[in-house]
């Protein structure tokens, strides 16, 4: 067995945030804070009881034979959870406790207040039969190597014996579903069936167990892969004459952006600012493009449409791109590049004993996204963090082409800045040093995508690229696509915005091709207000800094600013602002 590393790393918390030295009142060493904290580590420790499937994904191992069977009496159970932690909750004094705990009292009030809500007014258990999918689960007992392989097939199996009564569950579960969900439901269930095939049979392979233990093993799959099967089937001929539709509708979506993104701003509000920033991007664009023309195109006359100038100018500029097989090195060696920029820019210290380390994306990853960031889980702090780069290698000439022209020389510097440096990967470092695993496990993505929407215009302001007009007009085109995500998942989901003018809003006002935009209207439909999550931090983040360097003049430091930002691990922003800006106050006195 392995014992699981709960110990967070004090020693690293000596954390370089000039001028926060003299910030540990009393209030951080006593108060209320000993009992919160013994009461957070309770908490954990119940909830994986709970999610024992969502505690292996974060590489708590304790509960790898189990498996939730998602009937009614599991839903109770988590109620009363909810309802007994909101409970306990209401006995800590918030004066009492550190900033620290403060965000996390409010990051587990969100957590159980979201826990409670989709069972009684949300209800995706109802319609959404994409939610019940055990493949993943099984496939990372495979493929993460935490454990020796002989340990994990055994877990692997006592986790199969509930197979067959979690998918007669679901069953029970489904009403009127949406017809999006049941397609992917059927789809990704029976993709997942290589898992307990294939995937199962190779590992046994290279397992060291007996002939019977093996027999034992398959026997099980065999059952867990036609419960599956039948599971799909029986969605297939799901008499469905009225579908729900898989549009949220205003109320559960205002409900569902509260408890998700943790803003500052309500969803109509963020809907405005985005609809608004399209409009002065566009401007910006046309200037761009316009002073670009005759570079690209001579003599040749301007389109007066400004759209139209804008998509032209563009498209030339995507064709400044690496070779197929020199993507990897190409952001291999931009790395150093943005960090010696980010030093000399004095932007935020960057901790050179965590290095990034850019791989092959994995076998198992493949197809998900071109460049992906694996951080190390907070049970596994001293785990690597890599840069997963996906392999063009295979594709056709054509598919590699377009692909390339989207990540071009311009964007792929971009896509380093948001995935690593100071993107995620630098943020990921100084939420580890947060020592709150409370941030760690639910923590605001909002807050983390934010950041790296927000560090990618931070960059090029401090003069990355030259301040080169391409650069700029790239970076706008990129933005536009996080503007529009909010934009288009608000309209759809509770403005009934079509299938037609979602595409003319992609296609044609954010300069997208024809597949990536066909791949967002069905992310759009498949999930709710996720997409809204870059814009409403970016906004939040840009907004809250400016308003500092109004309120603090000449005194603002960009470098304290952003070390003091991610000090406070990844909370909502709103909550971070409250608690720098009431720091600030207090420092005046
Ligand atoms: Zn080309
Ligand atoms: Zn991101």
């Amino acid at each position: 067995m392995r014992t699981v590393n709960f110990i967070i790393n004090l020693s690293a918390m000596v954390v370089f945030l000039g001028g926060c030295g003299s910030k540990h009142t009393d209030k951080d060493m006593g108060g209320m804070n000993p009992q919160f904290d013994a009461y957070k580590a309770n908490f954990v420790e119940e909830h994986w009881k709970l999610f024992p499937e969502w505690a292996s994904g974060q590489g708590y191992h304790k509960y790898d034979s189990a498996l939730v069977v998602p009937d009614e009496e599991s839903r109770q159970k988590q109620s009363a959870f909810a309802k007994a932690n909101l409970d306990s909750l209401t006995h800590f004094d918030l004066h009492q406790l550190s900033d620290n705990n403060v965000t996390d009292y409010y990051i587990l009030k969100h957590q159980l207040l979201s826990m409670a809500w989709v069972n009684t007014d949300e209800k995706e258990y109802e319609w959404n039969p994409s939610g019940y999918n055990v493949s993943s689960y099984f496939a990372d007992m495979l493929n993460n190597n935490y454990d020796s392989l002989d340990v994990r097939l055994h877990n692997f199996y006592l986790k199969m014996a509930n197979i067959p009564a979690y998918y007669e569950a679901a069953k029970k579960n489904i009403k009127n579903p949406t017809v999006e969900h049941t397609q992917l439901g059927i789809e990704q269930n029976l993709g997942g069936t290589s898992v307990f095939e294939k995937d199962l049979s190779s590992a046994l392979d290279s397992s060291h167990l007996s002939k019977e233990e093996k027999k034992k093993i398959e026997a099980r799959a065999a059952l867990s892969v036609k419960a599956i099967r039948d599971y799909a089937e029986w969605l297939k001929n799901l008499k469905n004459d009225h579908p729900r539709s898989f549009r949220l509708g205003k109320e559960l979506y205002a409900k569902k952006f509260e408890l998700d993104i943790r803003s500052g701003y309500t969803p109509n509000q963020i809907y405005n600012k985005a609809f608004a920033h399209k409009k002065e991007l566009h401007e910006k664009m046309a200037v761009l493009a316009s002073q670009l023309w005759s570079k690209y195109f001579g003599k040749q006359r301007k389109p007066s449409d400004k759209l139209q100038l804008i998509r032209q100018v563009i498209d030339k500029i995507s064709l400044n791109h690496v070779s197929p097989d020199s993507f990897q090195i190409a952001i291999e060696q931009q790395l150093p590049m943005l960090i010696d920029f980010v030093k000399k820019k004095d932007l935020i210290y960057i901790d050179p004993s965590k290095p990034l380390i850019v791989r092959k994306e994995p076998a198992y990853m493949a197809g998900v996204a071109g460049a992906s960031i694996s951080s190390p889980g907070p049970y596994d702090k001293n785990g690597n963090t890599y840069y997963n780069v996906g392999s063009l290698s295979g594709w056709d000439k054509e598919k590699a082409e377009s692909y390339l022209r989207e990540y071009n020389h311009y964007i792929l510097q971009i896509l380093n800045i948001h995935e690593a440096i100071p993107g995620h990967y630098t943020q990921l470092v100084y939420s580890n040093q947060s020592k709150s695993l409370i941030k760690s496990l639910f923590g605001s993505n909002s807050m983390v995508e934010g950041w790296a929407v927000y560090v990618e215009r931070m960059m090029l302001e401090e003069g990355y690229g030259n301040n080169e007009l391409e650069m700029w007009l790239m970076y706008y085109k990129w933005n536009l696509r996080s503007t529009c995500n909010t934009i288009l998942d608000y309209s759809v989901h509770t403005m009934n915005m079509s299938k037609e003018a979602a595409m003319n809003l992609l296609i044609n006002e954010a300069f997208q091709q024809k597949t990536e935009a066909e791949n967002k209207w069905k992310r759009v439909s498949l999930t709710q207000v996720q997409l809204c999550c870059y814009f409403t931090g970016y906004t939040e983040i840009y907004d809250f800094r400016e308003e500092l360097k109004k309120k603090m003049g000449s005194k603002f430091n960009l470098k304290q600013f952003h070390e003091k930002f991610l000090s406070y691990g990844s909370a909502p922003v709103k909550y971070i602002r409250s608690l720098m800006l009431d720091e600030m106050e207090k420092g005046k006195k």
